[in-house]
């Protein structure tokens, strides 16, 4: 009786402090769960005599007392919150909620939660207030405080969000939306609330926050009750609105693994954990080329998908039941964790080729660190994860990785390397660039051409036409027709030497109707780089080959078509092109973006000519790295075949004086 009334006391209080956010009972969580599971023996034989809140309190203290279930994301014997994360968590006291770091400082959503503000008009800044980032902080903060507002609050939020956001039935396909649409209100937020990845993410993120609440006076059994409720039902709209393909399914499969794995005493459990299981077995074979690339070709989410895929494992792992991986799983994902080992610079940074963004040093060598944990006879990953301290540098330099068409030349993994990481590959998905033929070059420790990189995702217009300057074919190192974005992504590899003193690649785009683009790039000595591009077809307008410089001092000499940096340091470059009669060197907008709402300005430029006949467009640029661009040496260079030739190319260059040939044959 005593326990009732104080049920009934706290019920009181709930209502009365939290209003929309009151907590209730809620008795369908016996039918969602199995009730002959081992532990919860109790609750079954309180409900079945129809005294729900005692099997609630029941449910409560088996729940306390689990033992065997884990997640592999949160160590209770040591809880670290940094600063960061302890503002998350005050911030979200006050209802000022970490929704997304390119919108900093963060917005304040009212003391009555309006989970439908909107500040600005970018789709990410929506959807991703779902996934709840400040939640997991705020658990953080309660264990390590002990202070109990911060579990109070948490709970007050959860039920709050239940409350505004119930979720209506609606066509899969409306929650891919990219524009806001014409439905507003409630209609219109299920889109951005139960979109099927902000569900997974939260499915995954509660099984931390479940953990971490769980001792706290505020998680009560009436609260348990409305979590399991709606945790079933988070895992149900999955199972019912898998993402086609990409790198939301793979999120979505992962955390379905861990529902499962998770909250076994729900009668779906096995069937959730199997469903992600096959999906991630399934997507491998689809979403890997057998050369270890992923195939959205965006360095940033070939890593996400390798951190999945990892994911996974060990959610499997810390629950016994990492048998349920093939063998061709992890060699997967080996082969993934070699392809990013290849296609970055010896800082450990990616190319932003694509929506990537820029790693730092420090996160990246924790991936290697935790990579090397699953895989553990891998010298190569061991190297990385030790700063070179362990294992062997892998004995490759230049590698191509013919099928996702990304190819390195590299003549050092060390700092000092001289670095080319070209991009040429076959129609990706909706993170992918049209920038086939572009690079990125790394010198003596300094990302010199780095790419612009993706600055925004999708929202209204304002927010699209940012995007859609990032994604310009144009603010690329390769070639465009009239500065239009290209028509064709469908690079072809004509041919990959990746030994000697003379490298090549040869790599050819459809790009437009009415011209081709045949890009040959050779690597002399290590040392130095030929660029030949061949515009071919009876297109005409405006052909031009762009290049983008880092930030710094740029000098351009239009009258002989040349570039030279003086950059701080002792990375340099000069840059000269050999273009026909009439060429002009123009100077372009010019941005560099490396995060989420980060640009900075930088030095762009192409060499235009107007192409008015059939023949084709042809340029010869030397790219040369040096320390110091005042002591680069003169170039001069030519064509030997006069005309373009479908099956080879021949040209010379003078590089200070010392004549060269440089020519292949197809
Ligand atoms: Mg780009």
């Amino acid at each position: 009786m005593i326990k009732t009334t104080k049920l009934i006391a706290a019920f009181l209080v709930a209502c009365f402090t939290c209003g929309a956010s009151a907590q209730e009972l809620k008795s369908e969580v016996f039918s969602l769960l199995n009730l002959d599971y081992p532990g919860l023996e109790k609750v079954k034989e309180l409900h079945t005599q129809g005294n729900d809140a005692a099997a609630a309190e029941a449910l409560l203290d088996y729940y306390k007392n689990r033992k065997g279930v884990q997640t592999p994301d949160i160590n209770l014997k040591d809880i670290k919150i940094s600063k960061q994360e302890q503002k998350w968590a005050d911030d979200a006291m006050e209802h000022t909620f970490f929704v997304h770091k390119g919108y900093q400082p963060s917005f304040n959503y009212g003391e009555d939660i309006n989970w439908q503000y909107w500040p600005v008009q970018d789709n990410e800044l929506r959807w991703q207030l779902h996934r709840h980032k400040w939640f997991t902080p705020m658990g953080k903060a309660y264990r390590v405080s002990g202070d109990e507002k911060y579990a109070k609050e948490w709970a007050h939020q959860y039920i709050d969000w239940i409350k505004k956001n119930p979720l209506t039935k609606m066509n899969k396909e409306e929650y891919e939306l990219v524009s806001a649409g014409e439905v507003k209100g409630a209609a219109e937020n299920v889109r951005f609330a139960w979109r099927p990845l902000e569900v997974s993410n939260r499915l995954q993120d509660q099984t931390s926050q479940f953990t971490l609440f769980l001792p706290s006076p505020s998680f009560t059994p009436e609260f348990l009750t409305e979590f399991l409720t709606n945790y079933h039902k988070h895992a149900v709209h999955i199972l019912n609105n898998y993402s086609d393909q990409g790198n939301h399914l793979l999120f979505e499969a992962q955390r379905m693994i861990y529902a499962g794995a998770f909250f076994p005493e729900y009668k779906d459990a096995m069937n959730w954990r199997k469903s992600g299981i096959d999906i991630l077995n399934r997507e491998v074979g689809i979403q890997v080329y057998e050369d270890g690339g992923q195939f959205e070709l965006d360095p940033h989410y070939h890593l996400a998908a390798i951190n999945i895929f990892c994911k996974a494992l060990r959610m499997a792992d810390v629950n016994g039941f990492r048998n349920e991986f093939p063998q061709a799983y992890m060699d997967c994902i080996e082969s993934m964790i070699m392809f990013y080992m290849n296609i970055c610079f010896p800082d450990y940074t990616n190319p932003c080729f694509s929506d990537a963004k820029l790693g730092t040093t420090k996160e990246e060598q924790k991936h290697y660190r935790d990579w090397a944990k699953l895989f553990p006879k891998n010298k190569q990953i061991q190297y990385f994860a030790t700063n070179g301290k362990k294992g062997q540098k892998p004995e490759n330099l230049s590698k191509g990785f013919l099928k996702s068409g990304f190819f390195t030349f590299r003549n050092s993994w060390d700092k000092d390397g001289n670095v080319m990481v070209v991009k040429a590959g076959p129609k990706a998905f909706w993170h992918c660039q049209p920038d086939n033929g572009t690079f990125e070059l790394w010198f003596n420790g300094k990302n010199l051409f780095p790419d612009s990189g993706a600055y925004v995702y999708a929202g209204n217009a304002e927010v699209m036409k940012l995007r859609n300057w990032f994604r310009q074919t144009a603010v690329h190192n390769t070639l465009t027709l009239d500065n239009k974005n290209l028509e064709v992504t469908e690079s072809e590899t004509k041919l990959w030497q990746p030994e000697g003193n003379v490298q090549i690649l040869v790599t050819e785009n459809p790009s437009y109707e009415g011209l081709k683009h045949r890009r040959s790039i050779f690597f002399v000595d290590n040392t130095y780089y030929v660029i030949v591009d061949e515009a071919v077809g009876d297109a005409k307008g405006k052909v031009g080959i762009h290049y983008q410089l880092c930030e710094g001092d740029v000098q351009l000499d239009p009258k002989n078509l040349t570039a030279t940096t003086n950059f701080e340091g002792d990375s340099n470059v000069k840059l000269q092109c050999f273009a026909p009669k009439g060429t002009s060197m123009d100077e372009e907008e010019g941005w560099r973006s490396i995060a989420y709402r980060q640009r900075e300005e930088r030095t762009a430029f192409a060499f235009n000519v107007d192409k008015d006949n059939d023949d084709a467009v042809r340029y010869i640029t030397v790219i040369y790295p040096t320390e110091n661009s005042a002591k680069a040496p003169k170039f001069d260079a030519k064509f030997k075949n006069q005309k373009f030739n479908e099956n080879g190319l021949e040209v010379e260059v003078k590089v200070g004086g010392k004549k060269k040939t440089l020519k292949y044959k197809l």
